[in-house]
């Protein structure tokens, strides 16, 4: 069976995390400090890394340390991952579920524009497919209206958007290091921002509120005497989990970069060539995939699907649509065209760096034949 996303783990990651094992020592502290300061360094510009338990604890941390909770709103694509959505809940705030653009997945801003109310308070795009599309368009909207940005960046590790890494620039950017993620620490995220309130806010937060609790542990200490003002978690990242993630960081470049780029251009080339598939507008290259989604056309999609597991082929649906689910449909809003027609279409395709291009040529041409043999 060929999976259609997988963590790529090696010898160079059992050893990060028996090292840590025999130091005795599993909490947050120097080996999170040190994954904290190389990705910083891999970013560039001067954002502040911090480490937390999941990207969707990113997420919610993000939006809190903007002030954002109950009452307020947030313009986020129907087209996600639940965790946007469930991020934003957590809150307390209201995810307001926009529409998606036809040719690439992304937040549509004119839609979002007919979504906006007086509780609006922020924005979150999310990296479709890690591409970025015309994120200063999104900023701007943002400084029209007034609204903080937090960016879901989970499927955008490593990509740049005019010459500048994601994470480098912007107001509150959120990463995901989960199994599957361009980069993984096993489970983990990152909240990246030159904000420095809002990275005080999440050094504290995520360590249940103890205030500076995050130095402390990075010399291996404990705070016994101490304050804490506001509501916190434990979202904190271990070492253990750290360790993994600098040596998947270490091997990003070099190996994870290269092939998923070379995977997607591949697909891109063969399935250009199928008048009833669609691709979704990347630029691949300043993109790292972390998804290879396809449209199939002419009412195919389930039936291209079945054939590609019958040949041991597995596949994805990303995603089925927020507003779909019981406990995000809301009554009476706006439709949502666009992202109800992808969805009819979507299936993705197998991505990850343990697979090879003659995988990727064996998968087309299952595709091509299937779309052939159905009616
Ligand atoms: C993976 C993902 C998240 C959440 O990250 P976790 O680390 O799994 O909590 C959020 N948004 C999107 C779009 C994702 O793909």
């Amino acid at each position: 069976m060929i999976r259609v996303s997988k963590s790529v783990i090696g010898q160079a990651e059992q050893e990060a995390v028996r090292s840590v094992l025999s130091q005795g020592f599993l909490g947050t502290g120097p080996e999170t400090q040190m994954f904290e300061q190389e990705l910083g360094n891999y970013l560039g510009g001067d954002s502040e890394v911090m480490c937390v338990s999941t990207g969707t604890a990113a997420l919610q941390l993000g939006l809190q340390a903007c002030g954002i909770g109950a009452g307020d709103e947030v313009l986020v694509p129907t087209l996600t991952f639940v965790a946007s959505f469930q991020a934003i809940s957590a809150t307390g705030a209201a995810p307001v579920g926009c529409d998606v653009r036809d040719d690439d997945g992304l937040l549509d801003l004119s839609d979002a524009a007919h979504r906006l109310t007086p509780r609006t308070k922020a924005i979150m795009p999310v990296h479709y497919a890690s591409h970025v599309g015309d994120l200063d368009a999104v900023y701007e909207f943002a400084q029209r209206h007034g609204l903080r940005v937090i960016e879901d960046a989970a499927h955008a590790f490593g990509c740049t958007h005019r010459g500048r890494k994601i994470g480098s620039f912007g107001d509150v950017v959120c990463f995901s290091f989960d199994g599957i993620k361009n980069i993984t620490s096993g489970e983990g995220g990152a909240v990246v921002t030159c904000d420095r309130s809002v990275a005080q806010f999440v050094q504290d937060a995520r360590l249940l509120g103890v205030e500076r609790d995050t130095e402390r542990r990075y010399r291996r200490e404990r705070s016994w005497d101490f304050d804490v003002q506001e509501q916190g978690w434990r979202y904190h990242m271990s070492d253990l989990l750290a360790s993994i993630g600098r040596t998947q960081l270490k091997r990003f470049d070099a190996e994870f970069r290269p092939k998923r780029v070379a995977l997607a251009r591949r697909y891109r080339e063969l399935l250009a060539r199928q008048t009833q598939v669609r691709l979704f507008a990347s630029d691949i290259g300043d993109v790292v995939p972390h998804i290879q989604p396809i449209r199939v056309g002419g009412g195919k999609r389930d039936g291209v699907r079945a054939k590609l597991e019958e040949s041991g082929v597995q596949t994805g649906i990303h995603y089925k649509p927020n507003h779909l689910l019981t406990k995000f449909r809301v009554e009476g809003a706006r439709p949502f065209p666009v992202a109800e027609t992808i969805y009819g279409e979507i299936l993705t395709l197998p991505l990850h760096p343990d697979l090879g291009l003659a995988d990727v040529d064996e998968i087309a041409c299952l595709v091509d034949q299937a779309i052939k043999s159905l009616p």
